[in-house]
Formats: structure tokens, C-alpha cells, sequence
């Protein structure tokens, strides 16, 4: 039996992370760039191109636009957009997005369409805006094809959503090799409730943001030595791909080298052999084993904060210091999560401190981490 999206090419193009140009002071989209991205990519025989109403400062939609929809037939490719109901003030501007995703890439309708980063505190949002109704309505109209969310929380809060929208199409992951296991991203336990639900999986950070490229000497050797012709971008993007009922596997490109390399990887994509899976498996072992600080993400301090810091964000962009030494990936991931609750707006009260079962230090943490993001 077939399932949705099993023959679309294993390689989405996400567009959050496009190359920048400086124009009068100010950077923006290098759009010729990104042409020059989406005609290798699409020349290769890959099709699914993934942007949000968030990315790039609301930029994003109108690249793709000009990249892509204006420049290729549009029944050639599949184009997802995303609602992130956190985003507007109130239920009105919510639904607004969707007009405004149309209208800015042009695309007609959305293959895929999704409610954007549900999880936390975020989920509610959308059923009190009501979007959950609204998009069916789209769908309904033929707006939208396939409805889904993209997620980020662990897997309690996954199954909860679907257990109330059994609507869904189809998920959007967070799924790499460094997280499978992850007490905070908990990837293989979201991803096997979304199966046991039936649903396909698009895969979103199969390379971490880049931080699985950038790794210690000590992990990257055991995958050089187990295959010195393969790239540990190549170990990363199959690990994902190998996955059953994937829709496609996304690589936020921001090169026309990145694209390249990307689709020489996938294009004759084979599955991870077993041995293959058990040197992934050591890289994962030996990442876990780095001196990183040992937050598991059971948020019990976040409670007792009379600030709102957002404590296990700021120490999970640490971690991307300590283990990767991924400036722009710890830096992204405190800006799209740390806002509103900054490790500056710390008061020194200890609560957090009182409550840690892994006795973090947290106060002088989160003084690293606002000398480092803020
Ligand atoms: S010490 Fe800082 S982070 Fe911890 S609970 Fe108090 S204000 Fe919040
Ligand atoms: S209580 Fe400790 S281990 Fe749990 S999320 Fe907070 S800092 Fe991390």
C-alpha cells in the first residue's frame, strides 16, 4: 500500500537559512542566488520546497515565489508553508497569514500546509484561534491538499495533539541521529507514535542545522574511518531517509555547493545497512559522552521562575557550543526560543537551583549563556 508522499524525492529544500546579500547597509535574500539553488536542485529530479510565514523576517514566501513558482510549472513541485499562530496578536491576524502565505508565493494552493511549531504552551494557541477548523475549511475549498503541524516538544504532548486531530495528513519532525534518543527532542519516540498512527513524516534538522557537519574530531573519526569517501553530511541526511513512510528529508540550503552536495548524496540514495546503522550508532554513543551541561529537559525549574527564563533553551544553545562549537546554530536556536524569557532577565533567586534533579548550576549558566547570545 502507498502512503502520501512516498514518491516525492527524499530531499525537501527548506527555505529558512537562504544566502544573504548586503544591499544599502542591509542584508537581504541574494535572490539570483537562489535561483541559481532551485534550477540544480530541481534539474536533479527533486520537487518539495518547504518555507514558513516566519522565515527570513517574512521574506522567505516571496523568494520562493520569485525562485520558483514564477519560473517553474507549478503541478512540478510540491511547496509547504507554515501558520505560527504565536506570531499574531490575536485570532484575526492568525488567519490573516494564510491569505498573506498565498498571496506572497503565489502558489495558488499549499500541497502542505502547516500549523507551525505546535508544542509548550504554542498548541493551545491554535485551538483558541480556532485554526484548527479554519484550515479544514481551506482544505476544504482546495486551498490546501494535505494538513499537518510541525512540532516541537516531547512526546507526551505529540501524542496528545493527535489523539484530538485525527484530521492530520501528515507531521513535521525534528529527526537526526544525535537527537534519536534525546531526552529533550525525544525524535524516535515522536516518531514512532506518529507511525503507530499511521501518518508520514517529513523530516525537518536531519543535520542539526549544520552542527552534525561541524562535529568533534572524536566523533567525526568514527565515521571517516568507517568510510572516508562519505561526507558526514551523506551519514546524516540517509540516517533520516532510511526512516520507513518518509515524505522527505529537508536541508535548510543556504549554497549552491550545499544543493549540490546535498543532491549528489540523495539522488541515488541507498538505505543504511546494518553495519552502516551501527557505526551511526557509536557517532551517537560518543556524542553523548561529550562534557556538555547535563540539562535532560525535564523542566521542572521553568515553574518556579518568578522571570520566565527559558532555562533549558539557554543551555541547550550552550550545549551547541560545548559539542559543536556551532556558533550560528546555538545562536539560532536562542533567538526562535528564548525571546521573551532571556538568561539576562535572571534575578539570582535560586528557585530554579532548588529543584534541579541534575544539581545544574544554573545561575552562573545562564550568565555564559546571556554573555553569549544577548
Ligand atoms: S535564579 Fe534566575 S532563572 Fe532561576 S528561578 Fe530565579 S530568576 Fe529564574
Ligand atoms: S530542572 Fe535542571 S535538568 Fe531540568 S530542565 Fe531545568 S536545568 Fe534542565
Amino acid at each position: 500500500m502507498t502512503y502520501l508522499g512516498e514518491d516525492i524525492p527524499k530531499l525537501g529544500f527548506g527555505f529558512m537559512r537562504l544566502p544573504l546579500v548586503e544591499a544599502a547597509g542591509e542584508k537581504t535574500i541574494d535572490i539570483e542566488q537562489v535561483k541559481l539553488m532551485v534550477d540544480a536542485f530541481m534539474a536533479a529530479g527533486f520537487t518539495y520546497f518547504d518555507t514558513a510565514r516566519g522565515y527570513h523576517g517574512g521574506k522567505s514566501e516571496a523568494a520562493l515565489r520569485e525562485a520558483l513558482v514564477e519560473r517553474y510549472p507549478r503541478e512540478s513541485f510540491q511547496v509547504a508553508t507554515k501558520l505560527p499562530a504565536w506570531m499574531a496578536a490575536d485570532a484575526e491576524e492568525a488567519r490573516s497569514m494564510f491569505e498573506t502565505s498565498l498571496a506572497e508565493t503565489g502558489a495558488g494552493y499549499f500541497d502542505f500546509y502547516l500549523l507551525h511549531n505546535l508544542g509548550e504552551t504554542r498548541s493551545a494557541l491554535f485551538e483558541d484561534y480556532g485554526l484548527w477548523e479554519f484550515a479544514r475549511e481551506q482544505k476544504d475549498a482546495g486551498l490546501i491538499r494535505n494538513l499537518g503541524f510541525s512540532f516541537h516538544d516531547k512526546a507526551d504532548e505529540f501524542e496528545r495533539v493527535l489523539d484530538t486531530h485525527p484530521e492530520v495528513d501528515f507531521v513535521q519532525l525534528q529527526i537526526n541521529y544525535a537527537d534519536w534518543e534525546s531526552d529533550s527532542i525525544e525524535s524516535r519516540k515522536c516518531y514512532e507514535i506518529a507511525r503507530a498512527h499511521g501518518l508520514p513524516v517529513v523530516v525537518m534538522e536531519p543535520i542539526k542545522g549544520g552542527s552534525l557537519v561541524k562535529l568533534p574530531e572524536s566523533v567525526a573519526s568514527i565515521l571517516c574511518e568507517a568510510d572516508p569517501k562519505a561526507s558526514l553530511a551523506s551519514w546524516a541526511l540517509r540516517f533520516a531517509a532510511s526512516l520507513s513512510g518518509i515524505v522527505t528529508v529537508l536541508s535548510g540550503m543556504s549554497s549552491l555547493e550545499q544543493v549540490q552536495q546535498n543532491v549528489g548524496i540523495m539522488k541515488d540514495f541507498a538505505p543504511l545497512s546494518e553495519a552502516e546503522h551501527a557505526v551511526v550508532a557509536r557517532a551517537r554513543k560518543a556524542l553523548d559522552g561529550l562534557p556538555v551541561i547535563p540539562c535532560t529537559d525535564c523542566r521542572y525549574c521553568i515553574k518556579g521562575c518568578p522571570e520566565g527564563v527559558r532555562i533549558p533553551v539557554a543551555l541547550a544553545s550552550l550545549n551547541m557550543l560545548i559539542a559543536f562549537n556551532d556558533e550560528y546554530r546555538a545562536q539560532e536556536n536562542y533567538d526562535w526560543n528564548a525571546t521573551g524569557g532571556e538568561a539576562s532577565k535572571c534575578i539570582e533567586c535560586g528557585a530554579c537551583e532548588e529543584v534541579c534533579p541534575q544539581h545544574i548550576a544554573i545561575i552562573d549558566e545562564l550568565k555564559k549563556a546571556a554573555a553569549a547570545f544577548e
